[in-house]
Formats: C-alpha cells, sequence, structure tokens
C-alpha cells in the first residue's frame, strides 16, 4: 500500500530522518517546515497521511490540527502527532484537536510503520465512502454535506473483553461514567453480543486466554458485522511484537499497560468519533442512493433511473428482442385533482403505484414516468406476452375503486404498449410506446393501445 505522507516539522533534521525512514519504505513524501505551509500543503497536495510536529514556533502543532479537522477538505486525512517524549499532557491535548494518533520522539520504526498502515487502511474506506458520495452527486442528488456533530459520548457503547476480574474491576472504576460499559471474559461471547449490537468500539486484552486477543481480533476483522468496528488493544510493555503483528491483522489502536486513564479516555473517545463519522458517511450515502433512484412519492423507480437501465437492457443484444415496455397515463386525473384538492390525488397516486407493482412480475421494473404517468419495463417479454399484464393492469387500477379520505374514487388509465425490435434505442421505444398512448387518449381513453416496432 503506498501513500503520500506530508511530514510536518520546522527542524529541517527531524524532516530529513522520517523522510529518509519513510522513503525507504516506498512511501512518496512531501514536506513542510511550519504550521502555514502545512495547511497549504494539506489543502493542495492531498495527501494520504500528516506527521505533524507538536513544537513549531507560530502556528504550533494542536492549531494546526485544530484548523485540519475544522475544514471538510481536509478533515478526513489522519493526523499523527509527533510529541516529545514522555509528555502525557500532549497526547491528550493532541487527541482532543482531532488527532487520529500520535508518536514519541525519538520515533521508533516499528511501531511507525504500523501506526501509518493502520490509520492508511482507515482513509482508503473512508476514501471509498467519499468517492460514492460523489458517484451519487453526479446522479443529481444534492444532499446536505454529512455533518460533523459534538459527540455525546455518554451515549456511546463499549465492550471490554478482559478475562482477569482485577483488571476488569480497574478497567470498570477508570470507564465509568464516561461511556456505556460492557464487560465479558469470554471471546466467543464477545463475538456474538457484537454481531447483535452495534458497539462504537471493543476493547481487547492481548492477554485473553480463550480465544488468545489476536486470535478474537482477526475473528472481529472477518466476520461482516463486525468488519468496520473499532479494536483497541490493551498490551504489555514486553509485547511489542504482538502489538505489530495486531496491527497488522486491523486493530485500530493500542494502549500500553499500565495503562493512564486520561490517554485512555482520549484515545478511546478519538474511536467513537470515527467509527460513527463512517456510520454518517454509510448512511447518508445509502439515503442519496435511494433518492437517486427512487420516487418519493410512491417508492417506485424514478424516470432517470428507469432509462439508464432500460439502457442497459437493450444494450444487452441477447434480449433486444424481447424486452416489453408500456406507458400507463391516467384518465382525467386534472378533475381528481381539481374536485378533490391535490393530497387526496396523491393518495391516489401512490394506490395506483402498489397496484402496479402487485400486477408485475419480480424482474419487471416500475416507474413513475412523469406526474400521472408511470412505465413498466418487461425483459424477457414480447408483445403477446406483454398483452397479457397491460390488461391485468388495466383491469386491476380501473376495476376497483379506491379508497381515499374524500371516499371511494374510480380512475381509469389509458395504455400504450410496444415491445423492442432491432435497432431500438431507450428513446425510440419509449416513443413508439408513448404513440401508442396518445391514440389510446384519442380514441376515448379507459383502453389499451398496442405497436409493433
Ligand atoms: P388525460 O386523460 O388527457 O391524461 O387527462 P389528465 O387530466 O390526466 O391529463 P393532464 O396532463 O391534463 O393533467 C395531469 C394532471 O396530473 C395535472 C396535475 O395536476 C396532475 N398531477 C401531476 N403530478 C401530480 C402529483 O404529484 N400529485 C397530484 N396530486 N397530481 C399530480
Ligand atoms: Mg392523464
Ligand atoms: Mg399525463
Amino acid at each position: 500500500m503506498t501513500a503520500r505522507i506530508l511530514v510536518v516539522d520546522d527542524i529541517r533534521t527531524n524532516i530529513k530522518v522520517l523522510e529518509a525512514k519513510l522513503t525507504s519504505e516506498y512511501y512518496e513524501v512531501i514536506t513542510a517546515a511550519s504550521g502555514p505551509e502545512a495547511l497549504d500543503a494539506a489543502g493542495s497536495q492531498n495527501p494520504d497521511l500528516i506527521l505533524l510536529d507538536v513544537m513549531m514556533p507560530g502556528m504550533d502543532g494542536f492549531e494546526v490540527c485544530r484548523r485540519l479537522k475544522a475544514d471538510p477538505a481536509t478533515a478526513h486525512i489522519p493526523v499523527v502527532m509527533v510529541t516529545a517524549l514522555g509528555d502525557p499532557e500532549d497526547r491528550v491535548q493532541g487527541l482532543s484537536a482531532g488527532a487520529d494518533d500520535f508518536l514519541t520522539k525519538p520515533v521508533d520504526d516499528v511501531s511507525m510503520f504500523a501506526r501509518v498502515r493502520s490509520l492508511l487502511r482507515v482513509k482508503l474506506m473512508l476514501d471509498e465512502l467519499r468517492m460514492r458520495e460523489r458517484t451519487s452527486a453526479s446522479l443529481g442528488v444534492i444532499s446536505p454535506p454529512v455533518p460533523r456533530l459534538e459527540e455525546d459520548y455518554a451515549s456511546a457503547r463499549l465492550l471490554v473483553v478482559e478475562d482477569n476480574p482485577r483488571d476488569q474491576q480497574r478497567l470498570q472504576r477508570m470507564i465509568e461514567g464516561q461511556f456505556q460499559v460492557e464487560m465479558t471474559a469470554d471471546g466467543g461471547e464477545a463475538l456474538s453480543r457484537a454481531r447483535a449490537k452495534d458497539y462504537d468500539s471493543v476493547i481487547v486484552s492481548l492477554a485473553l486466554q480463550n480465544p488468545d486477543g489476536l486470535r478474537l481480533c482477526s475473528q472481529f476483522r472477518t466476520t461482516e458485522e463486525t468488519r468496520n468496528l473499532p479494536i483497541l488493544l490493551l498490551v504489555g510493555p514486553d509485547d511489542q511484537k504482538q502489538l505489530v503483528k495486531g496491527l497488522e491483522i486491523g486493530v485500530t489502536d493500542y494502549v500500553i499497560r499500565p495503562i493512564d486513564r486520561n490517554e485512555f479516555i482520549a484515545r478511546l473517545r478519538a474511536q467513537v468519533r470515527r467509527k460513527r463519522y463512517q456510520d454518517r458517511l454509510r448512511l447518508h450515502y445509502q439515503q442519496s442512493m435511494e433518492m437517486a433512484v427512487t420516487d418519493s412519492l410512491t417508492g417506485l423507480y424514478n424516470r432517470r433511473y428507469m432509462s439508464s437501465h432500460l439502457a442497459t437492457l437493450l444494450a444487452q443484444r441477447a434480449s433486444q428482442h424481447d424486452t416489453a415496455v408500456l406507458i400507463l397515463d391516467l384518465d382525467y386525473f386534472k378533475q381528481v385533482n381539481d374536485t378533490y384538492g391535490h393530497p387526496i390525488g396523491d393518495e391516489v397516486l401512490r394506490e395506483i403505484g402498489k397496484r402496479i407493482v402487485r400486477n408485475i412480475r419480480g424482474i419487471d421494473m416500475a416507474c413513475r414516468y412523469g406526474g400521472e404517468e408511470f412505465v413498466v419495463l418487461m425483459p424477457d417479454t414480447d408483445l403477446q406476452a406483454a398483452e397479457v399484464v397491460a390488461t391485468r393492469l388495466q383491469q386491476s387500477i380501473g376495476g376497483k375503486p379506491i379508497a381515499t379520505k374524500a371516499g371511494e374514487l374510480t380512475v381509469t388509465c389509458s395504455i400504450g404498449c410496444t415491445a423492442a425490435i432491432a435497432g431500438d434505442a431507450a428513446d425510440s421505444l419509449l416513443m413508439r410506446a408513448d404513440d401508442a398512448l396518445y391514440e389510446a387518449k384519442n380514441g376515448g381513453r379507459n383502453r389499451i393501445v398496442y405497436r409493433r416496432g
């Protein structure tokens, strides 16, 4: 996994050292010597990760971090604060400025590369989500930006997996009141709870016996429902080798025992923040996609989606001779609105949508084409078979009154129906169906007209 890393430090030698290390692992390195330079580079050069020195004259690292995280254009870039050795205050302050992680000087290679890889993995996932967001925007969905909220940490749900009773108690005391905490000593139990419930983060003791801590982490990562659940690993001071393995497996973060309470809470908060941001991106994307393809009144597919689907259907040569379409338009619908009002008209349209869906096959696609016009696409259907569907739809719509708040109404429809012939494109096919519909209207309405190509 190669990536572009921005190294920020006011001391030239420090930059050189990090640059040499990172380049030797084939990362691309860009550099900045001050806070303002860093903000500039982050905005214009699209780094995948930022290693940010805390102590800089003028604008210090905390301030740079706060500004990066406040700007929607750079907020998604992971930031690792590089702090002076043994300054727990700095760490906590860095994490509350929104930093994703920190390293202490002199930077130790093993943990640096492990952390860099772990953060780049998260970045990759966020990039994917952000790209989908752009896709839905290009489909014409204008959705508000994903909000970055003031987090309510007290409602965050954490699951602690620790089988040492004394450590369990200690952890409980440390974080109770800060989050909603559940404890278990059993790895299997943890896995099944996490599959059933939406936790914000899971905390796993590396020293766990059954299964061992790393195995449990790996199970979390390979299980569909928990693949994106942040994992914080609790490690002993001599567990470096296993820790590196854990980070390779996909552990999101770690703390070293004895645990510093402030750092622990700050790290957990960072996990919760990231998890919720991911969830919001995902949900947002889902909603955008739904808006992009469906009509909000009837829940049927919208015209845009139907058109592109029809084009795809026709492009598959084999299906070219057996795709049928019909256009259905309600008769004198304006009168329904004029007599009973628009909301009653809407009720009728919703019910018509339901009746259409109930009377077509699963592989057929119903769409709201315009105000009171609907289109049904029928793959693998010739004109003769389409006749059966068209007749059934006409019956189901006009043959039974619709119950509304204004009482029962009967609405009939006119239908134009045709099937694709060689050389048909989506628009020529729809135009033929529309022609047939026009004829049905002119012929007196409440009827079906078929057109051969
Ligand atoms: P025709 O038999 O020739 O189709 O007559 P019509 O009245 O159905 O056709 P026309 O095109 O004159 O009017 C369509 C009406 O559909 C007008 C408009 O108010 C109504 N309509 C369009 N979209 C909606 C909607 O979303 N809700 C409601 N309630 N009415 C709608
Ligand atoms: Mg009409
Ligand atoms: Mg119409």
